[in-house]
């Protein structure tokens, strides 16, 4: 196997980390549906899906040391003599088995989509509880979406109701993911900074990396819309 096979194998394995991240969105969306339709009652079901978006982080976890070590030694195999070829293989291997073993429990707990999962959950239980003692005589599905509508899902790029919102870390403020990251990829490319659209903030410098799904919202969007879709 050549160095360049080696590189090229590795690029197909780092693409499949996007869909792990997409794949942990989706759980969190389903414990969603799941807090929704039946509160946090039903914890069975949340902690089989916390247990799944854990085996996602891990897998993440593992993709990204078994990289690092196949960087680190075909590196090292480029500075010595043509024979180190022929040990690269062991290396790594023995190098991915250190890394992984090093990978403790917290660490994937402090994944952002797992952090994400926990936050989203936990937020739209409160939500739910909210509009449920407002709305003590009937409690339907309905209910969230009756006080959600008050919230603001302007897109302040788009100025029409967001899809997939992402709120920024950085200032707590939300955009629609494909209005932003293209105005984004727009003002690099003429090598300048992205300021955050909204009247009034600060953030000067807003950056892809900022910004998170906020499932949460998604969800509040989505039931608004059923909403006002009935009357
Ligand atoms: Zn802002």
């Amino acid at each position: 196997m050549s160095l360049s096979s080696v590189q090229s194998t590795l690029s197909t394995l780092k693409s499949c980390q996007p869909d792990i991240r997409a794949c942990m969105d989706m759980v969190s969306d389903v414990a969603l549906g799941i807090v929704e339709a039946q509160g946090m009652d039903n914890s069975p079901a949340l902690k089989k899906l916390e247990e799944m978006i854990l085996e996602c982080s891990r897998l993440d976890r593992e993709i990204s040391c078994f990289v690092e070590s196949v960087d680190e030694k075909t590196a090292q195999v480029r500075r010595e003599p043509p024979e180190a070829m022929f040990h690269l293989k062991s290396s790594v291997k023995e190098r991915f088995t250190e890394l992984t073993a090093g990978v403790t429990d917290a660490d994937l707990q402090r994944h952002s989509k797992v952090v994400a999962f926990r936050d989203s959950v936990r937020r739209y239980a409160m939500q739910a509880g909210q509009t449920a003692a407002e709305n003590e005589e009937e409690e339907s599905d309905e209910d969230i979406a009756v006080t959600q509508s008050q919230t603001n899902f302007t897109c302040p790029l788009t100025q029409v109701e967001m899809v997939n919102p992402v709120k920024n870390k950085k200032c707590g403020h939300h955009y629609d993911q494909e209005a932003v990251l293209e105005m984004i990829k727009a003002k690099h490319k003429n090598k300048k900074k992205f300021r955050c659209p909204k009247v009034g903030c600060g953030n000067a410098d807003v950056q892809q990396s900022d910004l998170e799904l906020d499932l949460v919202m998604k969800r509040m969007i989505q039931n608004h819309k059923r909403q006002s879709g009935k009357t």
